[in-house]
């Protein structure tokens, strides 16, 4: 008798319907309309448009993170670069002061 009674579950969104498939992520009963194969597994429509949701945002996280990622790397290669420069630059300088003393006097005359 209770299994008779199983089969014959209604709809939950169609009461006038009989269903065929039970949802496995909320265990509602559905009719063939409002289930949905996703990944080998049957589900309502709510809930595949919830986990396709989901599916978004931690796409979209990901993406951010990268992002970030990204712009960060970009900006500790930036600065590696500048201090390199800075330091190439600070040591022809420092070479240049090195120079003999005759031309350090004629640039400070002028
Ligand atoms: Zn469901
Ligand atoms: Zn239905």
């Amino acid at each position: 008798m209770e299994k008779l009674n199983l089969k014959k579950q209604k709809c939950f969104n169609h009461g006038e319907r009989e269903a065929v498939a039970m949802c496995l992520q909320c265990h509602r009963h559905f009719c063939r309309e409002c289930v949905t194969k996703h990944d080998e597994r049957l589900l309502c429509n709510n809930c595949l448009s919830k986990i396709i949701e989901e599916k978004k945002k931690k796409k979209v996280n990901f993406s951010f993170l990268k992002l970030i990622i990204l712009y960060f790397a970009t900006f500790i290669s930036l600065i590696l670069v500048f201090f390199t420069v800075y330091i190439c630059l600070n040591q022809s300088i420092k070479s240049q002061l090195d120079l003999p003393s005759q031309i350090n006097t004629v640039e400070e005359d002028k």
